[in-house]
């Protein structure tokens, strides 16, 4: 048998810096810095089809949904995504059939047009609570007034995406990389869209005569070895087109990698065939982005969807917008980080939410951002906790925001805060102190 490892006489010579983290938590530093470690929190019950081979068909909500509101649909045509997409919610009607609206949502509704498109597929309708219009996934979907209301610092285009645009659709901001806006079209529209200046205007169409004058410009960029696929969403693309763009895009040789960004597998996880995994496999290296936004998200659908793409070889990650109201807070978060690594997505970015025109009701502070993080980091594992990043106003690309851990210096030592609000040293001498220091022992 192996002997387990002994942990129980850990010379102190070895691991000096353990042994100062007690001496500082005991008596250097300044008390109001130590922050009481909290009670360790049970996990959070998860639905038990994620760990199960054999998912369920849906989940209970839905198919009341479908009871109620597609009773002569066939399982056939309900799992088709052309049919998904075919009969998107998009009017006030149907809404009423489906929601009890407020006065509010019916007044934003009245105004649809003039901003961004409204447009939900059945099956993610059927996560909506009809009663509740502060519902999460509710919130994200359906517009309200306060779309409309313009504050301070807003802007339509506030990431100053069409000044670095060298041909229609592509982004190059960064020297390496560059962002391929495929199309405008969406299989949902979400309220607090950074693109809601070009989402579901029909103005990025993905002909091929435009598509075209992106790739050129790619292949005359040898600096370019990385490109995002995004829109709209490509993944709304028939396979044959994906499959062209994708072989066109490998073929050109300093292009290293492929990225995707996508909300179809959680909007619209019938999406994910076999057929379309087949067609992106045959372009790996290709990772892929999908946009998460609430634990509700992670029905049978979506849990058998990202199975799909990760054992078709795809590298999963996600990208997320803090929103107030509906992911803001510890509790649901973490909830919705674990879910997406049971389905082997790693969390990857959360978005302080862009500063797009009528988005003052979804906004957080940034402080709110950074104590969400603070109650992330070190609380759960690492792979759960995505980098927080403002995308900055003007172009400037993102920036990450991290809750502060350096405290100073005092002396050699580097003051540290640890998850738990501890306080603890670690031996940093300046440059020309530690060099002392050595010789001293080399003699
Ligand atoms: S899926 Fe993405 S591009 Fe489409 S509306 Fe939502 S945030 Fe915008």
């Amino acid at each position: 048998m192996r002997a387990y490892p002994e942990t129980g006489n850990m010379p102190e010579a070895r691991f000096p810096h353990l042994h100062q983290e007690v001496e500082a938590e005991q008596s250097d530093d300044p008390p109001s810095l130590a922050v009481p470690a909290a009670e360790p929190e049970l996990p959070e019950p998860f639905p038990d089809y994620f760990l199960k081979k054999r998912l369920p068909v849906s989940s209970p909500r839905t198919l009341e949904f479908r009871r109620r509101h597609f009773a002569g649909v066939s399982a056939r045509d309900w799992n088709d995504w052309h049919w998904q997409m075919r009969n998107r919610i998009r009017t006030l009607d149907r809404l009423e059939w489906m929601l009890e609206l407020t006065q509010a949502e019916r007044a934003a509704l009245g105004q649809h047009g003039e901003l961004l498109p409204m447009a939900i597929t059945p099956y993610y309708m059927s996560l909506l609570d009809p009663q509740d219009p502060l519902q999460p996934l509710r919130r994200t979907m359906i517009p309200v007034h306060q779309e409309f209301l313009r504050t301070p610092g807003e802007a339509d285009d506030p990431l100053g995406e069409d000044e670095h645009s060298p041909a229609p659709g592509l982004v190059h901001r960064y020297p390496d990389r560059v962002l391929f806006l495929v199309h405008d079209h969406c299989a949902a529209y979400c309220r607090y869209c950074t693109r809601s200046r070009v989402v579901g205007q029909g103005e990025l169409q993905p002909n091929k005569a435009r598509l075209e004058e992106g790739l050129a410009y790619i292949r005359r960029t040898p600096q370019i070895r990385d490109v995002l696929l995004s829109g709209g969403d490509p993944l709304t693309l028939s396979d044959e087109k994906l499959d062209w763009l994708l072989g066109e895009l490998r073929a050109i040789p300093h292009v290293q990698f492929v990225r995707i960004g996508t909300m179809v597998p959680v909007v619209m996880p019938q999406r994910i065939t076999p057929k379309l995994v087949q067609t992106l496999r045959k372009h790996h290296p290709l990772w892929l982005s999908i946009h998460f936004t609430h634990p509700d998200e992670c029905t049978p659908e979506v849990v058998r969807a990202c199975r799909r793409l990760a054992d078709g070889g795809l590298p999963l990650g996600s990208q997320m917008v803090l929103l107030k109201g509906v992911n803001d807070s510890v509790p649901v978060m973490r909830d919705l980080l674990h879910r997406q690594l049971m389905m082997r997505v790693r969390p990857y970015y959360l978005y302080q939410c862009d500063p797009i025109s009528g988005s003052a009701h979804f906004r957080t502070t940034v402080q709110e951002g950074l104590d969400l993080i603070r109650g992330l980091r070190g609380h759960t594992t690492g792979y759960a906790v995505p980098t927080y990043v403002i995308d900055a106003p003007g172009g400037g690309g993102k920036i990450p925001l991290q809750p502060e851990a350096v405290l100073g210096r005092d002396g050699d030592d580097l003051l540290l805060r640890s998850y738990a609000g501890t306080v603890h040293r670690y031996p940093d001498p300046q440059r020309a102190g530690g060099a002392a220091r050595l010789e001293e022992v080399g003699r």
